[in-house]
């Protein structure tokens, strides 16, 4: 892959500012997964209270979750929001890595198929939609599955990579296309692109200081 590629300098120019990033927060994997879960639709810091009340109640686990009654489950991660669906979701994909076998150690999942194929049982798994199963194939089990978000419409929109309107497979696609399938650099450059959203290329944009104001034709 040349380095001229469009799609890798802002990769650069964010890990020269920023730095590794340390993704995802998370002691295990299962824990990823959990917070992958929570995550959706709501703050980060709601989630890691949710965690914590989770990690409190000794059900950070597989079977612990498929052992607690729903209303119990939906009680400990009630700071994450949209508890009671997010309860029926844990349960859900629980209930997944048990019939396949990993609950006692949900990153064996990752040598249970190709990436493809896990992607594609995940996705079947109530409640569980492409950012979500992608976070889970990246951050939980080490797979090389480019993670988008809004972050990344908003600001690759802006950089002039994507033309809006793109779904979300065809954005992943063309990552997946343009940079080198290495589950480090999708892990970090993620990462960074979420950090680029939060502080930077927020709705109403600061381009002054951005990171990729030279190279951004819509930076003012
Ligand atoms: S220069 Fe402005 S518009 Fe471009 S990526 Fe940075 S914050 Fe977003």
């Amino acid at each position: 892959m040349k380095r001229t590629d469009r799609w890798l300098p802002p990769y650069d120019l964010l890990l020269a500012r920023h730095g590794p990033q340390h993704w995802w927060p998370g002691e295990t994997p299962f824990e990823v997964m959990v917070g992958a879960v929570l995550t959706q639709n709501t703050a980060w810091s709601n989630v890691e209270k949710a965690i914590a009340n989770l990690n409190r109640a000794d059900a950070l686990d597989c079977r612990a979750i498929l052992s607690l009654a729903d209303a119990e489950l939906a009680e400990l991660i009630r700071p994450a929001g949209y508890f009671n669906v997010k309860a029926r979701r844990l349960k859900a994909l629980c209930r997944f890595l048990a019939e396949r076998g990993v609950a006692a150690a949900p990153e064996a999942l990752a040598g249970q198929g190709t990436l493809a194929e896990l992607r594609r049982d995940l996705l079947a798994v109530h409640g569980i939609g492409e950012e979500t199963a992608d976070s889970i194939l990246l951050y939980a089990l080490g797979l090389a599955s480019f993670v988008v978000d809004a972050y990344t419409r908003r600001a690759f929109g802006r950089l002039g990579l994507l033309q809006g309107g793109e779904g979300y497979g065809d954005i992943q696609r063309l990552f997946e296309g343009h940079v080198p399938r290495e589950v480090a650099l999708y892990n970090e450059y993620h990462a960074l692109i979420v950090r680029l959203g939060k502080e930077h290329c927020r709705p109403k944009p600061r381009c002054a200081d951005c990171p990729l104001n030279t190279l951004c034709p819509h930076a003012s």
